[in-house]
């Protein structure tokens, strides 16, 4: 064999190499009842929001909506195959470093949340984290941001979530089962192996929040998905902005989706 054909053969051993340490090995085909369950989950999840949204008094109930969908999404996600396998836990916070979308519903209460249980001086340090990080996600490419791992404007000094127990959806459901394997992809380590995610948890977060939205787009609201930062700095800037948002304003205009 010439020179020229071993090298290639040796490049193509190596890509064959990556890629085998890029597939997650914990990573099976979904059984059917398991794709059945995300179905319900999002159907429910529609049919939630949808009832509280016909009701008088919605926007008092804005928050609920939220709450009740988690609460929802949170069931789903604990009959994961992989449930008790997870590696997440108070204070690890490598996947803290990423874009974030959110419902409004879930804007309201993370919202809500914050003003209940922050200082002024916590509101006031959270605010410049918002502005900065609002300003990068508008100024690059959503990857670009993503790549660029920027710490989310919740997350504490000591990598904890200000408003972990109404945190976002795509948060609640991204699980990983190897601290290790996470650690190693927020520092971009050269072999590193995929991160083994729970893909079952993570579509449940995601079923329910497009549930959530199309209840919110059915009853003639704005339920498109919006940037973390930008959902909250809106909120706090607009007076009464869920009871605005519940009669049909459009509070988020303007704002990354
Ligand atoms: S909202 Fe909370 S859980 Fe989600 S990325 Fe930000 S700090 Fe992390």
């Amino acid at each position: 064999m010439s020179s020229s054909n071993k090298r290639q053969q040796k490049k193509r051993e190596q890509l064959r190499r990556v890629k085998a340490s890029r597939t997650n090995p914990d990573e099976q085909p979904r059984p059917p009842r398991l794709n059945k369950m995300l179905q319900e989950a999002g159907r429910e999840a529609e049919q939630i929001a949808a009832k509280l949204l016909k009701r008088s008094d919605r926007a008092e109930l804005v928050e609920q909506i939220a709450n009740s969908t988690r609460t929802l999404a949170l069931k789903v996600i604990r009959s994961s195959p992989m449930d008790g396998k997870h590696a997440c836990q108070a204070g690890c916070s490598f996947c803290c470093h990423t874009a974030v979308t959110v419902a409004p519903p879930e804007a309201f209460a993370i919202a809500a949340y914050l003003q209940d249980h922050c200082s002024s001086a916590e509101r006031d340090k959270l605010r410049l984290r918002l502005d900065c990080n609002a300003e990068l996600a508008s100024s690059m490419p959503r990857n670009e941001y993503i790549a660029s791992l920027i710490p989310c404007g919740l997350m504490t000094e000591d990598g904890n979530c200000m408003a972990h127990p109404v945190r976002p959806l795509a948060c609640a459901g991204f699980l990983s089962t190897s601290r290790q394997k996470c650690e190693a992809e927020f520092k971009r380590e050269p072999d590193r192996a995929a991160v083994p995610i729970d893909k079952f948890a993570s579509a449940a977060g995601l079923c329910v929040a497009i549930g959530t939205q199309n209840a919110c787009n059915g009853a003639g609201l704005d339920g498109t998905a919006i940037e973390l930062h930008h959902a909250l700095r809106r909120i706090m800037d607009t007076p009464d902005a869920a009871a605005r948002w519940a009669s049909g304003e459009e509070v988020f205009q303007d704002c990354l989706r």
